[in-house]
This record gives C-alpha cells, structure tokens and sequence, in this order.
C-alpha cells in the first residue's frame, strides 16, 4: 500500500505511523525524522534544516522534495510500499511529490487524516517524549512508557509553546489547499482523532483493510 498520513503537529501521525508500519509492514518515510538524523549527525543538509526547524518554519521545499524523492527510489518502495509522515506539507510539495510517483511509477492509493482539535495540541506537544535509543514516542500523561525514568528521554526543541505556536499557524494555512488536493482525487479518509490511542489506530485498520 502507498499511503500518506496527515494532520497538525501533535494530531498523532507519527504514533499512528508506527502501529501502521507493525501492522502492514510498509516503509515509514517522515520527514521530521529525517531531519532531525541530520541534525544529529551534524551533516550540511541537517545544519541548514535545523535554521528553520529551531523557529518554527518550514524547510525549503526544493531540500526536502530532494530527500523524499531519493528516499522513494531506493528498492524496497515497490515491494513494500510506503506510508509518508509529514510531507507533503505544501501545496507545491503535493505536486512534487505527483510528478515523483509518476517518475518512479508508484500510485498513491489513500491519504490518512487524522482530525483533532487544535486546542488540545498545546498539551500533546508540550507533553510529548520520545525514547533515547528507539525514537519511540510517548506522552507523560496520555501514553506513559511502562518504566519511565526521566534520563532514557527527550523533549524535542521544537515543541516549546513558542516554537509550536508559529509551527501551528504555519501548518493550518498551509493543510487546506493539500487536503483540498486530495480530496478532489478521492483518496481522503478522515479519522476522528480526539479518542484514545487504540481507537484511533482501530478506525484506521478499518479504513487500510479495505484499501489492501
Ligand atoms: P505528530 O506526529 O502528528 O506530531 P505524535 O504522534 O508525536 O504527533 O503525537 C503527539 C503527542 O500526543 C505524543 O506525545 C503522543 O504520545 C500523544 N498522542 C498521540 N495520539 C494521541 C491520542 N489519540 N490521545 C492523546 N495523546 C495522543
Ligand atoms: P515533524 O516531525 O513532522 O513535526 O517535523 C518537524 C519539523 O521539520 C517541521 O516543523 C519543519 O520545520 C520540518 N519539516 C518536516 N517535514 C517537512 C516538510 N514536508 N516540509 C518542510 N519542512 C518540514
């Protein structure tokens, strides 16, 4: 399957991503998580992205279409399929991304919407943890690891209220136009995301069991 998931930084895509890939065994491709090894490896790419990571901002479309597109080359794509995180995330993105797959002759067969009240996405993000060594997210009070001990987790420094603030304003103006892309092909499926976590991924499964 050739799947995007989307929604507002916080809405739980990343969370959700990772129980679809357990589940259907199709390559996670998120671009935040690209990113973010770039920075941490200190590399070109990962100095220039985290310019506009640390304000809040988009990274420049022409850097992250580039990663994206190398990533979707790469073999195990076609025999996997893939399910991408966080991009498109601008209107031109999305038709980077159309001339992409027709490039490397994948089809895009549903996009995953995951619809969440803005206002509870402060508290998400300011609650958010992820794992040291895994990179598994968890929440201190919505999806609190099983053996919690403060030191074999991070906060990440783009979810502080400053920083979430500008990302959310840039993310609402920029959604509409995509989902609106989407639409008008027929590939959306919202999911109502103010339940709990396995709800969501239940809702979900009903939608993806009925794609494959
Ligand atoms: P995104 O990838 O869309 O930015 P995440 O999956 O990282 O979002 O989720 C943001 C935060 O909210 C994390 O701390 C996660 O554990 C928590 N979270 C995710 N889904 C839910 C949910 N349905 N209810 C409550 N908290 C959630
Ligand atoms: P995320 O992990 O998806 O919340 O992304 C973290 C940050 O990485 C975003 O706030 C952006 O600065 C950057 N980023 C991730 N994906 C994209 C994208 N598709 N286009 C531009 N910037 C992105």
């Amino acid at each position: 399957m050739n799947l995007l998931i989307m929604g507002l930084p916080g809405a739980g895509k990343g969370t959700q991503a990772a129980k679809i890939v357990e589940q259907f065994q199709v390559a996670h491709i998120s671009t935040g998580d690209m990113f973010r090894a770039a920075m941490a490896n200190q590399t070109e790419m990962g100095v220039l992205a985290k310019s506009y990571i640390d304000k809040g901002e988009l990274v420049p479309d022409d850097v992250t279409n580039g990663i994206v597109k190398e990533r979707l080359a790469q073999d195990d794509i076609k025999e996997k399929g893939f399910l991408l995180d966080g991009f498109p995330r601008t209107i031109e993105q999305a038709h980077a991304l159309d001339q992409i797959l027709v490039d490397l002759g994948l089809d895009l067969e549903g996009v995953i919407n995951i619809v969440v009240d803005p206002s509870c996405l402060l508290e998400r993000l300011s609650g958010r943890i992820i794992h040291r060594e895994t990179g598994e997210t968890y929440h201190k009070v919505f999806n609190p690891p099983a053996d919690y001990k403060e030191e074999d987790y991070y906060q990440r420094e783009d979810d502080k209220p400053e920083t979430v603030k500008r990302r959310l304003d840039v993310n609402i103006a920029q959604g509409e136009p995509i989902l609106a892309h989407y639409r008008a092909k027929g590939l959306v499926h919202d999911i109502e995301g103010n339940q709990d976590i396995n709800d969501v991924f239940k809702d979900i499964q009903e939608v993806l069991e009925n794609l494959k």
